[in-house]
């Protein structure tokens, strides 16, 4: 999508950003992260780049190792650092939403703690928002995982684009950046599931993305199992499209016309001459196909009421416990 309005102000003006880390038990993988956040925003870079200051907000999100402790020891990295704890685990999309509801900055960027999302990605999307865009997404070019999941991966984001209303980028996680702009408008929505990468797309603006190789973890433990990945690309499908529901009410139809056909042949005698174990066997096989397909639609169905009823109780998707300031942010004239 092309940016919307040229911005020739954008290549000159000075910026706040702000960077959304969710962690969860990331004691292992913190200290490279903060190694490489203070490398990559040096108070060169970040005058190379005309980004007035650099903050750091990590989403603790029920972690209990020593994650907490470690960005607190943080302090003299150069960089901004806060630490908005949730008071327990709510998960790593609920912890993204907080982060971007907190976030006071410029500009916004999502990144995951384990150096996945590699820190240097947010200048080259920096250098797009720039040419006008509101939204960077970061696209995955290449990812180290294992054959199934990377094949289960590619098919997802495919079916969910296939499924969705609107458009979306395609292999691109919450890994972003955002202008306030659109922040404002995502922290707008009413919703408690949030599934902040489909929000992003519905939103709408100028959009871009930026081609990067996901390497693997840089250290700890993944804590998506497949039952996790299960239920985030359940509530991707849910949050953005009511297809699935339209497909089972086709369904439906095809077998009412099936089971239509079946009707009008028996009233016409048509299986007069049809050996009886044979028409068993037939009888068989359509009470098991409309079993099947009842089940299918009671399941699709079952997984909107489920949602529609965690919505409508209205509870809020996290709770804050406490904002810790870690530092304060210095210009980029550094310290
Ligand atoms: N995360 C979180 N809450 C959770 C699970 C994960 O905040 O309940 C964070 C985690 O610390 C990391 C990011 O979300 O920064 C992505 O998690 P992970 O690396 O385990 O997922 P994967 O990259 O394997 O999909
Ligand atoms: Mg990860």
């Amino acid at each position: 999508m092309e940016p919307s309005v040229p911005r020739p102000d954008r290549e000159t003006t000075g910026v706040t950003l702000e960077l959304v880390i969710p962690m969860y038990n990331e004691e292992e993988a913190l200290p490279r992260l903060l190694d490489e956040l203070a490398k990559t925003f040096s108070p060169e870079a970040r005058a190379a780049h005309r980004i007035d200051r650099v903050s750091c907000l990590f989403v603790d999100d029920g972690s209990r190792d020593r994650s907490v402790q470690i960005v607190r020891d943080a302090a003299d990295s150069g960089l901004g650092m806060a630490i908005l704890r949730l008071s327990r685990n709510f998960g790593h999309q609920a912890a993204v939403s907080a982060g971007i509801a907190h976030s006071t900055a410029d500009l916004v960027a999502v990144m995951d703690a384990d150096l996945q999302d590699p820190p240097a990605c947010v200048l080259e999307m920096l250098k797009e928002w720039r040419a006008g865009y509101e939204i960077v997404n970061a696209q995955r070019r290449n990812r180290k995982e294992g054959p199934l999941k990377k094949l289960l991966y590619a098919g997802f984001y495919r079916l969910w684009s296939w499924l969705s209303p609107i458009a979306i980028q395609v292999d691109s996680g919450d890994f972003c950046l955002m202008s306030r702009r659109v922040v404002d408008e995502l922290n707008k929505l009413p919703e408690t599931l949030r599934f902040p990468r489909g929000l992003r797309s519905w939103v709408g603006f100028s959009q871009t993305a930026i081609q990067y190789d996901r390497p693997a973890r840089s250290a700890g433990q993944s804590s998506y199992g497949w039952r996790a990945l299960y239920r985030l690309a359940t509530d991707g499908i849910a949050s953005l499209s009511l297809r699935p529901l339209q497909l089972s009410q086709i369904l439906a139809l095809l077998y009412l016309l099936v089971s239509g056909v079946g009707i009008v042949a028996l009233l016409s005698n048509a299986f007069r001459e049809t050996d009886i174990r044979t028409q068993l066997n037939w009888m068989l096989v359509l009470i098991l196909l409309g079993n099947g397909l009842i089940l299918f639609c009671v399941y699709i169905l079952g997984s909107y009421l489920g949602r529609a009823y965690l919505e409508v109780k209205g509870r809020p998707g996290y709770v804050v416990e406490e904002r810790v300031i870690v530092a304060e942010p210095r210009g980029s004239k550094g310290p």
